[in-house]
């Protein structure tokens, strides 16, 4: 498939796609919709950052057009990326009114939820957590589910979620279709899979750590209390917005307030603020009035923010493959983008297994 135009979709979504200039669909896009459009169940490999919203909102889409009373449910791990999804299917139902969707996830006023959760929106983006209170209140129903899709499943099971996950499928019809993203595919999303999907077709777009092509990285050696100097040093001589990780909720906070004190504009999110404040933080960051975004690892997946320029790694990642996720966050759609990690002598064992992993795909790292 070469073009969107050969696939027959709605015409109200044709339309909306050459609105938002959609035209070539990507790799995984190109892969997954026609494999999704013919019924099938499936389970995509592919990370946020590869247009995997649209291949999967693209075919729930054209599907709930067909069966005007029927309802696609898509779960997702954060706050932020079911927020993300929700303006997506938006755009891509502007010209299709009665395509609602809505979004329940945590943080959020139920009774607004529970509003708009009876005005029978045929698309229902949610958090696993909150999804599951409505269930017991008995406030979402989720019989006339014909399309469930699960996007970054490794993260979900890698987060806990499987007890939720557990108690969503009880309420959910057997005879439907699913679709699993995921960013890897480890021996649990396996698992998920003889669970959630029946024969399901399997599409992958190159491996994880492929993802880094684009993007410049480098590692600057220093000290644990020289960590806030060499910071500083990177960002005055860097142009563009900043996405800076550290490890906790407390060194996040002290960053950025350290920053601030210095006149950067400088914004924070982590797992410890309230939605309001989370919201907040990402559309100032995402409109330019912040020029740094200070975060924990919520942030490595799903934030989709074309004008970051920049990716430190105050703290190294825990886990190895969450690089990976954090340097994503730069070098969007077809940007190019830098991502410097400040490594102290404690940190080595650390860097030496995310260079490990990136020697396989190849990577160049300088070191300075
Ligand atoms: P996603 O992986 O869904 O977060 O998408 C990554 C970025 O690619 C988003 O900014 C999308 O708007 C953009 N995008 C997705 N599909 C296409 C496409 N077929 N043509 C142009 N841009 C796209």
């Amino acid at each position: 498939m070469n073009h969107f135009n050969e696939l027959k979709l709605p015409p109200a979504l044709e339309k909306a796609l050459q609105v938002m200039k959609f035209e070539q669909p990507t790799p995984i896009q190109a892969k997954a919709i026609p494999v999704a459009l013919a019924n099938r169940d499936l389970i995509g490999c592919a990370q946020t950052g590869t247009g995997k919203t649209a291949a999967f909102s693209i075919p729930m889409i054209t599907r709930l057009t067909k069966v005007p009373n029927k309802t696609g449910l898509i779960l997702v791990p954060t706050r932020e990326l079911g927020s993300q999804i929700l303006e997506v299917l938006k755009n891509l139902t502007q010209f299709a009114p009665e395509m609602k969707s809505t979004l329940l996830i945590g943080g959020m006023s139920m009774k607004a939820q529970v509003r708009s959760a009876q005005s029978k929106p045929r698309i229902i983006v949610a958090t696993p957590g909150r999804l599951v209170d409505h269930l017991k209140r008995g406030t979402v129903s989720l019989s006339s589910v014909e399309i469930l899709v699960l996007d970054e499943a490794d993260r979900m099971l890698d987060m806990g979620f499987a007890p939720q996950l557990n108690e969503i499928l009880r309420f959910l019809p057997k005879v439907r279709q699913t679709l699993c993203f995921s960013a890897t595919l480890p021996s649990d999303i396996e698992k998920l899979s003889a669970r959630y999907l029946k024969d399901p077709v399997r599409v992958t777009i190159g491996v994880v750590s492929q993802h880094a092509n684009k993007i410049q990285q480098s590692v600057v050696q220093t000290l644990q209390t020289k960590k806030n100097d060499t910071l500083m040093d990177q960002l005055n001589v860097r142009k563009g917005s900043v996405l800076i990780f550290a490890r906790t909720k407390s060194r996040t906070d002290r960053v950025a307030r350290y920053l601030a004190e210095y006149g950067h504009p400088v914004t924070r999110i982590h797992g410890g603020r309230t939605q309001g404040q989370r919201t907040a933080a990402v559309e100032g960051f995402r409109d330019g009035r912040f020029r740094i975004l200070v975060a924990t690892d919520i942030a490595a997946r799903g934030i989709d923010i074309p004008h970051i320029a920049h990716v430190i790694n105050y703290d190294l990642p825990q886990v190895p493959e969450d690089y990976i996720h954090r340097i994503g966050r730069t070098a969007r759609a077809g940007a190019e983008g830098q991502a410097i990690s400040l490594v102290t002598p404690e940190d080595k064992p650390q860097w030496r297994e995310i260079s490990r992993l990136l020697e396989r795909s190849g990577t160049k790292i300088a070191i300075q």
